[in-house]
């Protein structure tokens, strides 16, 4: 057989073929390359018994370790045992485990169906074998004592995978280079290339499993890394952009604009984006904060930067509603100033349109407040230096904005409502500079976080009854309107019926019931309003406005009242079903909250407080930081689901996990950007083999480095 290299068709590997080449093809690998970086999922004895580590819920499976504790209440027995990589439980209900004596310190093999109970995995009435602890067991034979278990489907199975990887590896010298600089492999102490691969297909041990990932993460992570450090590198070196002064009497000028003193957070941001747009480079800035925090502010102040150097500039709002908010809030602080703006509506009178335009392109205005649709595609700039994109709560799709100017290419802050954790924000905005305004304006009240059970419910509305009565307004809300996916629930519980005893399955309350139940039952001394999805747009404005004007003292809502509504007065908060909720929308929910000076009240009723459900109501009580949050969220859920299924062009990690590998990110991130410095294009010859590694990662995703 000849040698294999790494772009040879997997074909050629010894025992595949064509056919099971084609097969292969369907896991998308086609090259021996593709196999020897497709790595197992998780790891069996060669004895067939799997680490403790690795037990997947509702598989048999045979585990071996040493006996912690053994207890439990006659007749049943509860076991703990631990391999080294983590622990589990046997569990009997009535000793029938063959009779032979547990004791603590003994080995036992033990093979059963797992189950997961709270953080530890079970295996119920095992069959068992017991050792002494010095016994020598045969099983511990020779060879690798780990093999792979690998992610295949019906045409390709995970032991057809297992043997062709151990075809190539049989190969005396893999045909894998390093790629990585040699100072890197030295001074991060990283295993060989090769011998990280070869080794996370059949570790050994544990340790140098371990060692084996933590060469491949480091790697995966410093080519995503290096790919954001030439991506700003490069916007950095190609583009130019205009030189905005702040002078000390600039800055006088538009801090007297605003009734306070920006607070020690905004300060901050606005020294770093001043010194953002005086480098003549466009300068492309996150800034992140709850909403409420001060972002606004923050926007106004860059834009009257811009103005001051006698630029112009845009704020581009997702919606209409967005674009109108904006507007008016500036107008309040631009009140009495020379400053010219314009809001750019879907509906301007044609006249009034044209004129605006015009005035635009000859400079005549300085200020241009819309819709991102609008602004793009209509107006033609005189001299546009910043534009401020507000993103809201979509984040993960900057876009490329084309702008129509004579100037030279806007400076850029994008803001976000959306706490992004410093892992993802590391990741997907890799190449931006980034700020974050933590602190939120003074003058607050702070909320209070309460988990309640279903059967306090009747004591909630009683206490939340009489904060009503004294002045404050109340958001109830429920999950859905309809029952059309709840069919065994199909009647309605009578209005005021406690939902006490509701044992049976985890009851949903949808809008209409609460609103009936809470309007004829204990709150029907009140004002009470309804609002969800497939009301009229008029019926729900009507509803808002009432709300807005105390005419009401609760609103029973869908999650329509995630965004937009800004109603200072409403201090209390219900939310039912709340182990339904992920913890951002909890989140994002519990935001309309703590507007005022008052001390707000969030109450979270749920069925469930165990499990990732409780975890997340835990959450939720222990923190109102969005950013806290977002971490616990990410950590939670992982960052495909956190993200959904939004595309944000980063390489499928294999190995690392930004999450649990957070220290070798960092470390990957400083390597990276540190290597851009000094061979910005990656020329040097011992960078050969990186470019084309992070060439052939990104393919045509990001036009990266071809294009320099
Ligand atoms: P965001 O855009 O982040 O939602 P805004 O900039 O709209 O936040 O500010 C929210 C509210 O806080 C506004 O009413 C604003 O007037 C007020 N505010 C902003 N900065 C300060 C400050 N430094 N001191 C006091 N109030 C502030
Ligand atoms: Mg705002």
């Amino acid at each position: 057989m000849s040698t294999l290299r790494v772009d040879s068709p997997v074909q050629y590997v010894k025992g595949v073929g064509p056919q099971r080449a084609a097969a292969f093809a369907t896991l998308g690998i086609q090259t021996v390359g593709d196999l020897l970086h497709y790595y197992p999922f998780r790891y069996e004895h060669e004895s067939g018994e799997v680490a403790i580590a690795d037990l997947v819920p509702g598989t048999h499976a045979t585990v071996r370790g040493e006996v912690l504790r053994v207890g439990g209440r006659r007749p049943m027995l509860r076991c703990e045992i631990d391999d080294g990589t983590g622990q589990c439980i046997l569990r009997w209900f009535n000793q029938d485990y063959g009779g032979r004596s547990l004791f603590r310190g003994a080995t036992v093999i033990a093979s059963g169906r797992v189950q997961i109970y709270g953080d530890l995995a079970e295996l119920v009435q095992p069959r068992v074998q017991v050792f002494a602890p010095d016994a020598v067991l045969m099983t511990q034979g020779a060879g690798p004592r780990r093999v792979g278990v690998y992610r295949g489907n019906q045409q390709c199975k995970s032991p057809l995978i297992r043997r062709s990887v151990l075809a190539v590896l049989n190969q005396a010298q893999l045909p894998l280079a390093e790629i990585l600089p040699e100072t890197l492999v030295q001074d991060r102490g990283l295993l060989p290339r090769a011998q990280a691969v070869r080794m996370l297909h059949c570790p050994p041990d544990e340790p140098q499993l371990a060692e084996a990932r933590r060469r491949l993460a480091f790697e995966e992570l410093f080519l995503m890394e290096l790919a954001m450090a030439l991506r700003r590198q490069r916007r950095m070196s190609l583009q130019q952009a205009a030189v905005l002064h702040v002078t000390p009497e600039i800055d006088a000028r538009i801090r007297a604009r605003f009734p306070f003193t920006l607070t020690s957070a905004q300060d901050e941001v606005v020294r770093e984006i001043a010194a953002d747009l005086q480098l003549g480079r466009p300068m492309t800035r996150l800034l992140q904060g709850d909403v409420g925090s001060g972002k606004t502010v923050v926007a106004l102040y860059a834009c009257l930067v811009a103005i001051a150097n006698g630029r112009q500039a845009a704020i581009m709002a997702p919606t209409e509603i967005l674009a109108q908010q904006h507007y008016a809030n500036i107008q309040r602080y631009l009140a009495g100033s020379r400053v010219r703006s314009v809001l750019l509506r879907g509906k301007l009178p044609k006249g009034e349109r044209d004129a605006a335009l015009s005035a635009i392109e000859n400079g005549q205005l300085d200020l241009v407040v819309g819709t991102q649709a609008l602004i793009q595609k209509d107006v033609a700039f005189n001299e546009l230096a910043l534009v401020v994109v507000d993103e809201q709560h979509k984040f993960g799709v900057l876009q490329r904005h084309e702008f129509r100017t004579k100037g030279l290419r806007p400076h850029y802050l994008v803001m976000t409502a959306t706490p992004i954790p410093r892992t993802l924000a590391m990741t997907i905005f890799g190449d931006l500079e980034i700020s974050v305004l933590k602190q939120s304006p003074p003058g607050r009240g702070n909320i209070l976080t309460k988990v309640v059970p279903r059967d306090k419910w009747e004591t909630v509305l009683g206490y939340v009854h009489g904060r009503l009565l004294a002045g404050e307004q109340a958001y109830v809300v429920c999950p859905q309107i309809g029952r059309s996916d709840e069919p065994e629930t199909s009647t309605p519980p009578a209005a005021g019926q406690s939902t006490r005893g509701a044992a049976r399955a985890p009851e949903i309350v949808t809008v209409t019931d609460m609103y009936t139940r809470l309007s004829e039952g204990p709150w029907r001394d009140l004002r009470i309003g309804l609002l969800h999805g497939a009301l009229r747009p008029a019926d729900k404005q009507r509803v808002i406005r009432d709300f807005t004007a105390g005419a009401l003292h609760a609103v029973v809502s869908t999650t329509v009242v995630e965004v937009g509504v800004d109603i200072p007065n409403a201090s209390i908060m219900l939310i039912e079903n709340a182990d339904r909720y992920g913890l951002s929308q909890l989140h994002q929910l519990r935001g309309r909250i703590g507007r005022g000076a008052r001390d707000s009240l969030c109450v979270l009723i749920a069925a469930d407080e165990r499990g990732q459900s409780g975890e997340r109501l835990a959450a939720m009580v222990a923190s109102t930081d969005g950013f806290a949050i977002a971490e616990a969220d990410l950590k939670q859920r992982g960052p495909g689901e956190f993200f959904g299924t939004r595309q944000h062009g980063l390489p499928e990690l294999r190995v690392a996990n930004i999450v649990e590998d957070f220290a070798l990110l960092e470390a990957a991130r400083t390597d990276a950007f540190a290597l851009v410095k000094r061979d910005p294009e990656l020329r040097a010859p011992e960078h050969e083999l990186l470019r084309a590694a992070l060439r052939a990662l990104f393919r045509d995703k990001l036009a990266l480095i071809d294009a320099a």
